[in-house]
């Protein structure tokens, strides 16, 4: 099949759960993407890196979580590339690799409020489109001045979509599981028989 239309998720996923899996399907179904990339950062520009679980169960999680939906895969890009993911050298990748190609990046609500700190967020915005999904805990009336802190070449390439709200988060995953609370019914069965069996997120 060609690819005209890729999606692309970024994110730690440590561990992915169903909060990411409902956001790239809903992007995916609303604006007919034929694909949905979902690709591990490697040492993520906003997060602490120390403690990030490493990369190659993160991306054997993601593979595992995909496996199911035809639609979905997984890219070590990130991973492969070395020092910081900045997904503007992610989307510059993927330009040249589907020329004439749209490519939509899809986020949850919380990613948009920190956007304006990204990396070039200007020439990003000329380059994809960006799909933002809903979030529980996350509401954009409450943050304050997000219109003048994103330039205007974002607005015009940015949709918005409602989906079903999933109070999931990989950090509560984890804390849940240092505490023995169950996890069960938060992500797919397989990452969290991985998690078991490798004794993953024992230390809180
Ligand atoms: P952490 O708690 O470690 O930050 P997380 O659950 O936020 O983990 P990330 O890997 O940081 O997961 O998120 C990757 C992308 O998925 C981000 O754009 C984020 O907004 C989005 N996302 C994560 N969880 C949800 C959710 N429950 N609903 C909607 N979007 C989500
Ligand atoms: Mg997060």
């Amino acid at each position: 099949m060609t690819v005209t239309s890729l999606g692309i998720i970024g994110g730690t996923f440590d561990p992915v759960h169903f909060g990411h899996l409902i956001a790239a399907e809903c992007a995916r179904a609303e604006f007919g993407l034929d694909r949905v990339i979902f690709i591990p950062a490697r040492i993520p520009p906003h997060k602490d890196a120390r403690g990030i679980l490493d990369e190659d169960k993160r991306y054997h999680m993601v593979d595992l979580a995909v496996r199911n939906n035809p639609a979905f895969e997984v890219s070590d890009l990130e991973l492969k590339r070395g020092g910081v993911s900045y997904t503007i050298d992610t989307i510059e990748h993927y330009q040249k690799a589907y020329p004439g190609g749209s490519i939509s990046f899809i986020m949850g609500l919380d990613s948009l409020f920190i956007l304006d700190t990204w990396k070039d967020i200007e020439r990003l915005a000329q380059m994809c489109r960006f799909i933002i999904v809903t979030r529980p805990g996350y509401n954009i009336h409450d943050e304050e001045k997000l219109w003048d802190r994103l330039p205007k070449v974002f607005w015009r390439q940015a949709d918005f979509v409602p989906i079903p709200g999933l109070d999931i988060s990989s950090s509560d995953i984890r804390k849940r599981v240092s505490q023995g609370k169950p996890i069960r019914y938060m992500l797919p069965e397989n990452v969290e028989r991985f998690i078991r069996e490798n004794h993953l997120y024992q230390e809180g």
